[in-house]
């Protein structure tokens, strides 16, 4: 039962930030409401592994309301956010309106395909859990689409995987495609060696992973291309189609591109009426409010806010997650009369990983490759996960290809009824409705 004394705090999005703000004001005297599209908070830094067979979506996935069930003044609503009328104070939810005494905005980004729409038909981004089973369905229907057609031409295109984008989520799609083509796969075919594919990673700057400093991002194309991968760097995609992509002049024939260069943030930014950056991001105040409404927040992927250099925060996790603690200890000391300092990121490091057993890390000055970085990022990615069952999972199953180099979860789902020549490539059925997380 919502207490009239007490203020009424509206959470948009249980992702990084929404959760994190919610699980801070569990149990201190506000009537919070978390609204998330999804019944689930989702896990995106293992997408990539849903994507390639690696672990299954409820591995990396947990039920909003479990998370939240023991927090008495914590409610939890499933429902699509559509506006919000900041005049009376109420959120536009499913046809109803929910009042709030403050606001905390967290609904993340989503793909952007650079005034390109179109092309996401043909080159899906990943972002969702129903992203990742379709590009898992379609690089497993590339390869068994392969193994039985007989044009030598359209089997070199279903051998051929295009990665758009080598920033983290490129770079791991690559080695994770290169790894299921080489070991997981190799044996599985007949009329077609699955080590034959040809992997492709197209990025527009002239180095991979761009947030990292050099030493990292040549660090991480060598072990691409020891997995095999094609790193083409300054290389822009001009054109993209059912049958591949065009970089310029050049054009590579494939039948599975995949979208990881750019993202746009979700739409709260408009809904506020905000001042936004070119990726629509909200421009924030010091303390993540929306100048001019101190009762209105907004955090993660979807905020603007400037690090201690004035340059914008990066779109990661720990930044959505700091902010969502901050505003819920600005909210708890304001109603105990207090005032907080403005929102100081603290910035622990970054990790990308090449395959299963690389990785780079740069942590304040420390530069770490190889097998000791990937060690770290897979314990710091087990820690950040929730539930105790998810971690176990993850481990056990990170354990298991370790040792046999199996991907166990290779099941192409969705499809249940249709026949072989039925199946959707991309120009025979659109991807998935996406939302913007
Ligand atoms: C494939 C991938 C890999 C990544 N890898 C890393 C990594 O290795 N390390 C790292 O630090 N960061 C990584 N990131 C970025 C990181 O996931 C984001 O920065 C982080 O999720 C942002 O948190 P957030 O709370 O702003 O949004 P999100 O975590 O995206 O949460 C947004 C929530 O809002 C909900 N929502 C959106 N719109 C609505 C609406 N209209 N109504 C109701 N609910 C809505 C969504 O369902 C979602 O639950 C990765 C992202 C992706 C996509």
């Amino acid at each position: 039962m919502a207490d009239l004394a007490r203020p009424r705090v509206v959470i948009v999005g249980a992702g990084f930030g929404g959760l994190e703000a919610a699980k801070a004001l569990a149990g201190k005297p506000f009537d919070v409401t978390v609204i998330d599209q999804h019944n689930y908070h989702l896990f995106q830094p293992l997408l990539y592994q849903v994507a390639t067979a690696g672990l299954s979506p409820a591995d990396i996935a947990s039920p909003i309301r479990g998370i939240l069930s023991r927090e008495r003044n914590v409610n939890v609503m499933l429902g699509k956010v559509s506006g919000v009328d900041v005049a009376r104070r109420e959120i536009l939810a499913e046809g109803r309106r929910i009042p709030f005494d403050a606001l905390i905005l967290a609904t993340g980004a989503q793909h952007a395909y650079f005034g390109h729409d179109d092309w996401a038909a043909f080159a899906p981004g990943l972002k969702t859990i129903d992203d990742a089973t379709y590009i898992r369905r379609r690089i497993l229907l590339a390869f068994e689409k392969a193994e039985t057609e007989p044009d030598p031409v359209e089997r070199a295109r279903l051998l051929t995987f295009v990665i758009v984008g080598g920033g983290p989520t490129g770079v791991e799609m690559a080695g994770a495609i290169a790894e299921l083509a080489n070991r997981a796969l190799a044996a599985d075919f007949r009329s077609i060696d699955p080590r034959s594919a040809r992997i492709v990673l197209v990025e527009a700057a002239p180095r991979l992973l761009t947030p990292f400093e050099p030493s990292l991002s040549e660090a991480a194309k060598r072990s691409l291309e020891q997995l095999g991968v094609d790193v083409r760097l300054g290389t822009a995609v001009t054109a993209c189609d059912a049958q591949g992509v065009s970089t310029g002049k050049d054009r590579i024939e494939s039948r599975t591109v995949i979208w990881a260069a750019g993202v746009m943030a979700s739409p709260a930014g408009q809904w506020l009426g905000a001042e936004a950056d070119r990726a629509g991001r909200a421009k924030v105040a010091p303390d993540l409010s929306l100048p001019g409404h101190p009762d209105i927040f907004v955090i993660g992927d979807t905020a603007l806010a400037a690090g201690p250099d004035g340059k914008p925060l990066p779109g990661v996790a720990p930044v959505a997650k700091q902010q969502g603690k901050y505003v819920a200890a600005l909210l708890i000391a304001r109603g105990e009369g207090r005032v907080v300092a403005p929102f100081r990121y603290r910035d622990f490091g970054s990790l990308a990983t090449i395959g299963r057993k690389r990785a780079v890390a740069q942590l304040g000055r420390l530069r770490i490759k190889g097998f000791v970085a990937w060690l770290l990022w897979s314990v710091a990615h087990i820690y950040f996960l929730i539930g105790f069952r998810n971690r176990l999972i993850v481990a056990m199953n990170w354990a298991w290809s370790y040792v046999t180099f199996q991907r166990g979860t290779r099941l192409i789902t969705g499809i249940s009824g249709s026949r072989m020549e039925d199946m959707p490539m991309p120009d025979e059925k659109q991807p998935p409705m996406r939302g913007a997380a």
